[in-house]
C-alpha cells in the first residue's frame, strides 16, 4: 500500500494581491482542521508579491499550510531583470517551487532544458520542485500522450540524482484540461501518471519511484476529485481556478468525505 501523503496545492496563478492573499489564507486556515492536515498536505502557490505576507501569517499563527512559488529563475543572482531566484524563495521559507507549468511553457517558451535548470536551481536551495508535464490537444488526439509526457520527464530530470528525485513532486497536467472545465477521465489520468511512475522506476529504481508524489491537474473540482484520487498513481491535485474559492478548495482537500 502506498505511504504517500496526498498533496493538494492551490495554484492561484496571477490572482489575489497581498492583502487578498492574507484574507484568503486566514479563511483557509480557519476552515481546515488537524484532521485535514493529518490526512493531506495542503499548499498554496501565490504570486511572488504575496509570498512575504503569506510567510508572516504562516509563521505568526503557526499554520500547517505550506506555500511555494509558481516559478523560479534557473540562476541564483545577477543581471536577470524581473527574475526571482531560489535563494530568495528559500529565504521566504517556501517549501515548493513550480517548474514548467504549461502557461510558462506556452507563453514564455520554456523548454525542457530550461525546466531542468530550474529543477536543479530548486534543489540547490532546498526547495521541492513541482515539475509540471502534460500534452496538448493535438498530441492527445494523436494518441501520443504517454510518449510526449515521458520525454518531458526525461528532459526535466536530466542529471537529477535518486536522492533528489525521491523528494520530487510531479504534476501531470494535460494542457487541454487546464482552465477549460474539461477534466481528464480518471483512467486518462491514471494512464499517464502510471507511465510516469514507471519511467521513474526505470531511472531511479522502484523504491524511489514509489516515494514520488504525482499530482493530477486540470479542472479539478470538488465534484470530480474523489474519482481521480482513487487512481493508484495519483497522489494529489494541482488546483488552479477552484483554489481561488476557499470553500471549494476545502472540499477538494476533504476528497475522502
Ligand atoms: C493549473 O493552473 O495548474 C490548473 C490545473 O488550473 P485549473 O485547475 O484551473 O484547470
Amino acid at each position: 500500500m502506498s505511504t504517500r501523503t496526498p498533496l493538494m496545492a492551490g495554484n492561484w496563478k496571477m490572482n489575489l494581491n497581498h492583502l487578498e492573499a492574507i484574507a484568503h489564507v486566514q479563511k483557509l486556515a480557519f476552515a481546515l482542521t488537524d484532521k485535514d492536515y493529518d490526512a493531506v498536505d495542503v499548499a498554496v502557490l501565490p504570486p511572488f508579491t504575496d509570498l512575504r505576507s503569506v510567510q508572516t501569517l504562516v509563521d505568526g499563527d503557526k499554520l500547517k499550510i505550506t506555500y511555494g512559488a509558481q516559478d523560479l529563475s534557473a540562476h541564483d543572482s545577477g543581471a536577470y531583470t524581473g527574475e526571482i531566484s531560489g535563494v530568495m524563495l528559500a529565504k521566504l521559507k517556501c517549501t515548493y517551487a513550480v517548474v514548467g507549468h504549461s502557461e510558462r511553457r506556452q507563453y514564455h517558451a520554456e523548454s525542457d532544458e530550461l525546466c531542468n535548470a530550474k529543477v536543479k536551481a530548486a534543489f540547490r536551495h532546498g526547495l521541492t520542485p513541482i515539475l509540471c508535464v502534460g500534452e496538448g490537444l493535438d498530441v492527445r488526439k494523436a494518441g501520443q500522450q504517454v510518449q510526449y509526457t515521458l520525454t518531458q520527464i526525461d528532459g526535466g530530470l536530466k542529471d537529477i540524482t535518486a536522492e533528489q528525485a525521491e523528494t520530487l513532486v510531479i504534476a501531470y497536467e494535460p494542457v487541454w484540461a487546464i482552465g477549460t472545465g474539461e477534466v481528464a477521465t480518471p483512467e486518462d489520468a491514471q494512464e499517464v501518471c502510471g507511465a510516469i511512475r514507471g519511467r521513474l522506476a526505470e531511472l531511479y529504481g522502484q523504491e524511489v519511484a514509489d516515494k514520488v508524489r504525482i499530482q493530477y491537474g486540470g479542472s479539478v473540482k470538488a465534484n470530480n476529485v474523489a474519482a481521480i484520487m482513487a487512481q493508484p498513481d495519483v497522489d494529489g491535485a494541482l488546483v488552479g481556478g477552484a483554489s481561488l474559492d476557499v470553500d471549494e478548495f476545502v472540499k477538494i482537500v476533504r476528497f475522502r468525505d
